[in-house]
């Protein structure tokens, strides 16, 4: 009998696998996909270097990132470049900067003379009750504390950047939970920023989060931990069964048409919430998952676009332009890729990222690659400037890309903490539970390796 069974090789369970290996554990890590990390994955064609899925790690603590350097990917690692640091939201049809200093804050055309006196407000207004503030939405919070121009070109943009979703129906306190704890505990965005700021540096745990990636890209991270696992790591491997037999789990799954059957005294669950809910589980753990919501998980195309540099008249000067869902271009946003980051594109070529679908748009969903082709280019004419096509052109469609924390979010959490609760050594991780970032997946691993009961020491 194993010490743990890992359901999910995406970058949460490979981790929860790499360190629970690392600690002495016997285990196996199960993956339906032929290769390791879900959507992170990275390829090289034509010069170009394509990501599939993410584009970016923004490193959440110091801990992720000695974890890199004890992969042995020091060397890899690749920092933004530093004009990145400049995004652009569109506003009327154009890209504008988003401010980066108090005095391009008041000048911005982003925000109307009103909007900002509504932000430089923010302190002084009331909070709300705990009750109200546990079930609030996104768009609520903002249009409460910093009014409605900030929503509509700062947040809802950003919403769509990140969960390709929509602030009206995320929840607050699943979404941004920091953002809820500032207004919960110091009444305000502002001053619980501050205060949270002066804590870290009186405790010595101030960190800046920064954006990075690799020189092959982020596929390399899931690879290298996959190699670190060698043959404890079962590819095109899809779990289909889990029972609690006396103290321990039986877990079997499908590799080419035959079944495998595993044991263990652990089972780490780093899978997405319906694939979770497909599984045969025992009936005491299948009915309480029967009746928890289901999380939506809306689809998301990524186009890899390149062009040569003359093509587009814009500079280019940034990480990207993200679309607020008032403007009229049907794209979510298109990310600079080849001024991000180094060797992304040849020689005097430039590599786009233009991602389209999402919450805002679902009728996008199943429409044909030349019809997504179509509507990328004609967005990118009116944003950027651009002429002509594309010399290159990859897409990648993720029919259920992101999990939505909405209202649903909260019951599904607590179905699974019961059943952990109630189960010795079931233990859920992943994006499905604990945030949607990479370095969240990435610490949910850590989490759930330290669930196995022994101290990791990176
Ligand atoms: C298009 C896109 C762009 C993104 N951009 C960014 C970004 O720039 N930055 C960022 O931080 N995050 C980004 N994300 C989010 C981030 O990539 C994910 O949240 C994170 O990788 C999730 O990791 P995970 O291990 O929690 O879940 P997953 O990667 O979903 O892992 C779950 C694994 O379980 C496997 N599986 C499913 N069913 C079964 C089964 N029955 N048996 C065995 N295995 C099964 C799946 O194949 C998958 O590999 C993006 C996501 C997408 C889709």
């Amino acid at each position: 009998m194993q010490d743990a069974i890992i359901l999910g090789g995406g970058i949460s369970g490979l981790t929860a696998g790499y360190l629970a290996q690392k600690q002495g554990q016997d285990i196996s890590v199960i993956e339906k996909g032929k290769i390791p990390g879900g959507p992170i994955s990275s390829f090289r064609e034509e010069g170009y270097l394509v990501e599939r899925g993410p584009n970016s790690l923004l490193l959440p603590d110091p801990w992720v990132e000695t974890f890199i350097e004890e992969l042995g990917l020091r060397d890899q690692l690749q920092e933004t470049n530093p004009i990145a640091s400049k995004r652009y939201i569109v506003k009327n049809g154009r890209p504008e900067a988003v401010p980066s200093s108090p005095l391009q804050a008041v000048f911005t055309p982003l925000f109307s003379l009103r909007g900002k006196f509504g932000f430089l407000l923010e302190p002084f207004r009331k909070k709300i009750s705990d009750r109200a503030g546990s079930r609030e939405t996104v768009a609520s919070f903002v249009k409460r504390r910093m009014g409605l121009d900030f929503l509509d070109y700062a947040i809802d943009p950003f919403v769509s950047g990140v969960y390709a979703g929509d602030p009206n129906r995320l929840i607050l306190e699943h979404a941004f939970p920091l953002m809820r704890g500032f207004e919960r505990d110091s009444g305000s965005i502002i001053r619980g920023a501050i205060k949270h700021k002066k804590k870290q540096k009186r405790e010595g745990t101030a960190y800046k989060k920064r954006s990075i990636s690799f020189k092959d890209g982020l596929g390399i991270l899931p690879q290298t931990i996959a190699r670190k696992l060698g043959n404890r790591l079962w590819l095109g491997s899809e779990v289909v069964a889990v029972n609690r037999v006396e103290d321990h789990w039986q877990v079997t799954w499908k590799r080419e048409g035959e079944n495998f059957e595993g044991f263990a005294k652990n089972l780490l669950v780093c899978l997405p919430s319906h694939a979770i809910k497909r599984i045969a589980w025992s009936e005491r753990i299948a009915a309480p998952l029967r009746s928890s919501p289901n999380l939506e998980y809306p689809a998301v195309h990524s186009l890899a676009l390149g062009f040569r540099r003359e093509q587009i008249a814009h500079a280019l000067d940034g990480f990207g332009v993200l679309v607020p869902s008032k403007e009229p271009p049907t794209i979510l946003g298109a990310l600079f890729s080849s001024s991000l980051y180094e060797g992304r594109a040849p020689d005097g070529h430039c590599l786009l990222t233009v991602m389209l679908g999402g919450i805002r748009h679902p009728e996008l969903a199943a429409l044909p690659q030349d019809r997504l082709l179509e509507l990328a280019l004609r967005d990118l004419r009116a944003l950027l400037g651009l002429k002509g096509d594309p010399s290159f052109y990859r897409c990648t469609s993720w029919p259920r890309a992101i999990p939505q924390y909405t209202r649903d979010f909260g019951p599904w959490r607590d179905t699974l903490k019961s059943l952990a609760e109630e189960f010795p050594g079931l233990h859920f991780g992943g994006n499905s539970v604990d945030g949607i970032a990479m370095g969240a997946s990435i610490l949910s691993g850590k989490r759930l390796a330290e669930c196995l009961d022994k101290d990791i020491d990176v």
